[in-house]
């Protein structure tokens, strides 16, 4: 794929950019809980500045439903920006505004009043056809910034010529979510492993009992139909069950924990993957050439269902492989194993890593390449990475 970069947006000397970042970051008692997606934007802020840039930032944050919420507020955001990146402007929580996550060109107009360009660093958004997104680049010339340089380059390359063999592990709660790049992965991958809850509709669609485990029975015949095509898919082979009256997350809450094979008893619920698949999954792992994680492959938060993932994210740190994590609650559990910097490339977009595998192209890159044209600066190759 092709698109403008910074230098191409010529000298900056004196000009004002509009950095649109996402630095939708867990906030903990008002304050920023893990602050990488604001650490992984300064190199670009700094870029702008060393070229004599003023630089506005804006972001959206949380989910405050189109008005001011004092739950979402930037200013937490903006004094860790402040730390990092002394000298740049915050703007106010984009989804404050309705118009920015209905689009609405009226909104970008108003972004980009006062700017000369554009640079987009939202990796984590760009599968979002937002205002801030797409609007701008129709507007100034634009340019991807650093960051969205490396995680389109990740994806693409995966896509493109992945060091094999190349092994996909999916984990995670929805099904549904999930099917489009189940189906597109397994004509791309060697192996396709697949947990988390979103397992257990595959194991119904296969034959197997699953008791109380979350399934989605709208979307047991796609799953039937993927089994049957001969795809790479490897289900589990055993898992771990919370018994009747116990509760996901609540350990005081009593029921009992036991391992089976790819049946489980009426009311039973799967929690986890067993410890041989686990174990069988960490294998393939360590024998690969590229592994990609997207998901968690049990209900993680809760101790006793945790041994799946950790035994994967040890995996994924300890293989020779180039791994890639698809962000989200999978980037969660590895930071909070510590494993964060063991991996190649963590992705800051859960959503949007995702897209881009399936699809090969994302809203807000397609509109990036649009700008160039229109404001006729050159595109550069992004995944020539081998
Ligand atoms: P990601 O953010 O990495 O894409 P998802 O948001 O799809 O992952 O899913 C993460 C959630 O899935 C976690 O909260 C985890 O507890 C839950 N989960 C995983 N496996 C199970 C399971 N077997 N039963 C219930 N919940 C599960
Ligand atoms: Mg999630």
């Amino acid at each position: 794929m092709r698109l403008p970069t910074i230098p191409d947006l010529g000298d900056l000397g004196g000009r004002s950019v509009l950095l649109r970042a996402d630095l939708n970051v867990p906030l903990h008692d008002g304050e920023v809980a893990d602050d990488t997606r604001i650490r992984e934007v300064v190199p670009t802020i700094a870029v702008l500045v060393e070229a004599g840039a003023r630089v506005n930032v804006c972001s959206h944050l949380g989910r405050p439903k189109g008005r001011p919420d004092p739950a979402f507020d930037m200013a937490p955001v903006r004094r860790r920006l402040a730390d990092l990146a002394p000298g740049v402007d915050l703007l106010d929580n984009l989804r404050f505004d309705p118009r920015e996550e209905a689009g609405d060109p009226a909104l970008a107009a108003r972004l980009v009043a006062g700017h000369d360009v554009f640079v987009s660093d939202a990796f984590g958004a760009c599968h979002r056809a937002h205002a801030s997104i797409v609007g701008p680049p129709r507007l100034l010339p634009s340019a991807a910034g650093l960051l969205m340089l490396v995680e389109a380059a990740e994806i693409l390359s995966l896509r493109r010529a992945p060091r094999r063999p190349f092994v996909v592990v999916l984990g995670g709660a929805k099904v549904a979510d999930k099917l489009g790049v189940v189906e597109a992965v397994c004509s791309m991958a060697d192996i396709v492993l697949v947990g988390g809850a979103m397992c257990f509709t595959f194991l119904a669609a296969a034959g197997h009992d699953i008791g109380a485990s979350l399934c989605d029975p709208d979307h047991l015949e796609d799953c039937r139909a993927l089994l049957a095509a001969g795809h790479p898919l490897q289900l589990p082979e055993d898992l771990v069950g919370l018994g009747p009256g116990g509760r996901l997350g609540e350990p005081a809450a009593g029921g009992a924990v036991r391992q089976f094979g790819a049946n489980l008893p009426d009311g039973w619920l799967g929690a986890d993957i067993g410890p041989g698949t686990a174990a069988s999954f960490a294998d393939t792992i360590a024998d690969a050439g590229t592994v990609f994680w997207n998901g968690p492959l049990g209900a993680f938060e809760d101790p006793r269902f945790a041994a799946g993932t950790a035994t994967v994210a040890e995996a994924l740190a300890e293989t020779r492989a180039h791994t890639v994590v698809g962000g989200g609650d999978s980037g969660a559990a590895l930071t909070s194993m510590g494993l964060a910097r063991s991996v190649s490339h963590l992705s800051t977009g859960g959503g949007a890593s995702l897209a881009l595998l399936e699809h090969g192209d994302l809203p807000g890159l397609a509109v990036l390449r649009a700008s160039a044209e229109r404001f006729s600066l050159p595109l550069h190759e992004v995944d020539e990475r081998d």
